[in-house]
């Protein structure tokens, strides 16, 4: 999958980090020097490894980090935040006009899995927002260009507004809008003709239509698989027809995740969506910082919430959404849905998407031993310690570890695991409770 080599690698460099008991500045020179490499390697634009590591670099000498207790876990927390801002920062929602229909207009070269796009965004609309979709199909260089949107649009369940190849781009077009209009569909998606090269001709028609349909959103998809290629068509389109965010295809083919990494840094533009498969169903809102996470072997929580639904009835799912959204979440509860996790499948998959627990799990050694240790620290906790574990003083966290047969340390390590989750959950159920509700199987 995306970033699997980039992720061994930063996540080497910064264990290594970790470990020190103190860093002095050649320390730190060295980590970036392993982070400009991983970074090169994955595709990542040159000038943007170079800003980005200059940046890291600068907060790491300038926070004082290098004196500090634990400087490690503040480099791991800049290199974190970093990332998620060039990865775009926060996740960006899709504008809706007050009078509908929102008109989104879709942009890409051919081949670069547009029209699957337009498809995988209309399907998405309707599923996660309840959306009616309408598609106009503007794509009148070739008319297999017409028969396949009709072809997935039926797929995704969106109406489809074509007159073949007869008319101009632009007269479809506003015909479409017409029709929208006319049907009372909530969103309309303009899929728009795709060269094999950026051309002229291609931007005019592309700036003709916007100006015919005036969009409240222009997206372009890019192929994720031609890595820094992809950067540069994203830049060409910018500068001549203009677009508000990117649709990343291909996510799925490609290990270095250069374009992603570039994208937003060169054009300023952020990505918006993550198209991961051939399959209409494949296609995620892009969320900056839960890809950081997973980069840095934060784990993925809401893909390990994604993952639990499938254990949960709607109750059960009930109480943890007010759970989370409350701040309520204990170890209790943990300790509960540890015991779903044991059901779910093979334990270093599920356990990599812990924040922290991954890592504390060393490769090899992650079996049901380890889980059975985790579970023997809570068991060892009092009620009350369960609910705030932050409160455990030292003296009782010795008692913990005794009763559990594990060392201060592995109990401090599981604490702060926590903590970090608590921190997760709550800021993803902060801006995100529909689509909570959703991935609750609601
Ligand atoms: P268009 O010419 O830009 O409209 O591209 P298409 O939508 O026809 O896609 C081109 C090819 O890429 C098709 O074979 C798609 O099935 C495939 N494709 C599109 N998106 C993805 C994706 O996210 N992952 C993978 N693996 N294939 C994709």
């Amino acid at each position: 999958p995306v970033f699997d080599a980039l992720s061994e690698k930063l996540q080497a460099t910064l264990d290594d980090v970790r470990q020190r008991g103190t860093l002095t500045e050649s320390d730190v020179n060295a980590a970036m020097r392993e982070i400009r490499l991983a970074l090169l390697e994955a595709d990542v634009n040159f000038k943007v490894v170079k800003s980005f590591t200059n940046t890291v670099k600068e907060r790491c000498l300038g926070a004082d980090v290098l004196g500090q207790l634990n400087p490690g876990q503040q480099v791991v927390g800049i290199v974190h935040e970093e990332l998620v801002s060039l990865l775009g920062g926060e996740s960006i929602e899709l504008e809706f006009s007050p009078r509908p229909p929102t008109v989104i207009l879709m942009s890409g070269l051919q081949g670069s899995g547009k029209t699957t796009a337009v498809a995988k965004l209309a399907k998405h609309l309707k599923e996660e927002k309840g959306s009616s979709v309408a598609l106009a199909a503007c794509d009148v260089q070739r008319p297999a260009a017409v028969e396949q949107l009709r072809l997935v649009g039926e797929q995704a369940g969106a109406t489809v507004y074509d007159r073949g190849t007869e008319l101009p781009a632009v007269d479809v077009a506003r015909w479409a809008l017409d029709q929208a209009k006319q049907d009372g569909k909530d969103v309309l998606i303009v899929d728009t003709a795709g060269r094999l090269h950026v051309d002229a001709e291609l931007m005019a028609e592309l700036v003709a239509i916007r100006d015919a349909v005036r969009p409240q959103t222009v997206l372009l998809t890019v192929d994720a698989m031609t890595g820094q290629d992809a950067v540069n068509v994203a830049e060409q389109f910018s500068a001549a027809a203009g677009f508000d965010g990117v649709v990343m295809s291909k996510l799925d083919g490609d290990a270095r995740g250069g374009a992603a990494l570039s994208v937003k840094a060169v054009t300023g533009k952020p990505i918006l969506f993550a198209s991961t498969g051939e399959k209409l169903g494949d296609f995620q809102v892009f969320h900056p910082d839960r890809m950081a996470q997973r980069i840095l072997g934060m784990g993925d929580v809401l893909s390990l919430v994604e993952s639990a639904q499938r254990q949960f009835d709607e109750k059960d799912a009930k109480d943890l959404e007010r759970k989370f959204r409350r701040n309520e979440f204990t170890l209790e509860d943990f300790l509960k849905q540890m015991k779903m996790i044991r059901r779910m499948g093979p334990l270093s998959k599920v356990l990599g998407m812990l924040p922290g627990v991954g890592a504390q799990l060393d490769g090899a050694n992650i079996d049901d031993r380890e889980m059975d240790r985790v579970e023997a620290i809570i068991l060892s906790m009092t009620v009350k310690e369960r609910r705030s574990p932050e409160l455990i003083k030292g003296s009782r966290r010795l008692r913990i570890a005794k009763g559990s047969g594990t060392s201060v340390q592995q109990v401090n390590q599981l604490v702060k695991n926590f903590q970090q989750m608590r921190k997760v959950m709550k800021q993803m159920t902060k801006g995100g409770m529909r689509d909570m509700a959703g991935l609750m199987g609601q």
